[in-house]
């Protein structure tokens, strides 16, 4: 029995496997409901809820206000409203095919047969790892990012939380999938605890978790408001805020296990408070990462997103080496930012930091980015990159504007076989110690 949209167009897995290593599928009930109030006088997040409202939703985003802000210069707008269509997009996703589902179930109760585990309903994250799976071919495995959305806004935003919907919730759902999926005995799902210094008892909720190996890594978000380095002297003017220390006692432990961080590092997407806007580049800044990787060398780390397909469209446009005086002024692109700190070498010309790494996920997903993304791979000049740099979709994210698929299979087809086990299999079983 088939149902034509969970085959797999990408059937040729080769021995090696595919490793994606930037998704999430926390579903829109994890969401804080402060998120996406703006232009709405209510939570857009609630609007997803209705399934017919998300899908007027997907249009006016999609259609109309997305390509306004992009004709209009605000950028970081707009991503933020296509990850909101992204998320109306997998919401929807997700009924048409509990629908479909639904309908098998009814066939084979008729028919007297057994359903296979895949076509059987599930819930929550687990109906959304479904969908994410579909897209690739068996066996490909996932680090999947947790979101702790509860610390993103001030404590009058602060997310109600009930037991349904808590982060605990959510975490306990990643380690059931994580221990309900293997493939030929081996696992596929690679759940990453999402580390909130503001979320009290944080430290020892990652260092057990790791321990345990319920989890695989960590995740840091630093646009949610605080500080990935625990120390920048102008982040925060009000004195309330606390910088995380507890932060630097879960990289300590990280770096001495080797467990692997995933750490969201571009200009835009999206914001906890207000408050946090004019902040943002402070926050999410690759100078952060400097002086945390001068402190912990060796730590396993990846600065997202390769510095943000903003920085990248504009490359193509401008030169991305800059100009002396912009360097002092610290304008130098993250993407060369991350590439100057991948390259960095010791005395004895070792890699200063041997264990960073950067993801391609959302960056690479419009072809012009792809195309730099190989002229990158094949470079001379750059000797380290080649290794360092990991294959990621950001799923649901690029929903709105391509399918997981289409995103992987253009990535394949444009670097072919050779670079893309290079990043989607040699380079992830590195970072993820495999
Ligand atoms: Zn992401």
């Amino acid at each position: 029995m088939n149902i034509p949209d969970i085959q797999n167009a990408q059937d040729d897995n080769k021995e090696w496997g595919i490793i994606n290593c930037h998704t999430h599928i926390a579903t829109i009930n994890y969401l804080n409901k402060s998120l996406f109030v703006w232009p709405f006088p209510i939570s857009a997040v609630s609007l997803l809820g209705n399934p017919f409202l998300r899908k007027i939703l997907l249009f006016l985003v999609g259609k109309i206000i997305s390509p306004a802000l992009a004709m209009m210069g605000y950028k970081s707008l707009e991503e933020s409203w296509e990850r909101l269509a992204s998320l109306a997009k997998m919401s929807t996703l997700q009924d048409e095919q509990k629908i479909k589902k639904e309908a098998l179930q009814k066939k084979a109760v008729e028919e007297n047969t057994i359903l296979q585990d895949e076509y059987q309903i599930k819930s929550g994250q687990g109906h959304v790892f479904d969908i994410l799976r579909s897209y690739y071919p068996e066996g490909t495995k996932f680090v999947i990012l947790s979101l702790d959305t509860e610390y993103m806004f001030s404590e009058k935003k602060r997310k109600k939380v009930d037991e349904n919907n808590s982060f605990e919730k959510q975490l306990k759902d990643l380690v059931e999938i994580k221990n309900g999926t293997r493939y030929k005995g081996e696992q596929t799902a690679f759940p990453f605890i999402h580390a909130d210094p503001r979320r009290p008892g944080i430290v020892e909720m990652v260092n057990r978790g790791i321990e345990n190996s319920d989890y695989h890594g960590i995740k840091i978000y630093p646009p949610f408001g605080y500080l990935p380095n625990g120390d920048h002297p102008d982040a925060y003017k009000d004195k309330d805020k606390k910088f995380p220390e507890d932060l630097r006692e879960i990289y300590r432990v990280a770096e001495e296990k080797g467990t692997p961080i995933v750490a969201h590092c571009t200009p835009t997407g999206i914001l906890g408070d207000p408050y946090y806007n004019k902040y943002h580049g402070i926050f999410t800044d690759p100078d952060n990462y400097q002086i945390l990787l001068d402190e912990f060398p060796k730590l396993n780390l990846c600065l997202a997103h390769f510095g943000g397909n903003t920085a990248w469209s504009k490359y193509l446009e401008e030169p991305w080496e800059p100009s002396e005086e912009e360097d002092k002024n610290n304008k130098k692109a993250w993407g060369m930012k991350i590439t100057d700190m991948i390259e960095a070498q010791d005395e004895d010309g070792k890699l200063k930091y041997p264990n960073l790494y950067t993801d391609i996920s959302y960056t690479s997903f419009d072809l012009h980015t792809l195309a730099l993304l190989k002229v990158h791979l094949s470079s001379e000049k750059y000797k380290a990159l080649s290794h360092k740099i990991l294959f990621g979709s950001d799923f649901p994210v690029l929903q709105a504007d391509i399918t997981e698929r289409a995103f992987s299979i253009n990535l394949r087809g444009y670097l072919g076989e050779t670079l893309f086990e290079q990043i989607a299999s040699k380079n992830p079983r590195r970072f993820l110690r495999l």
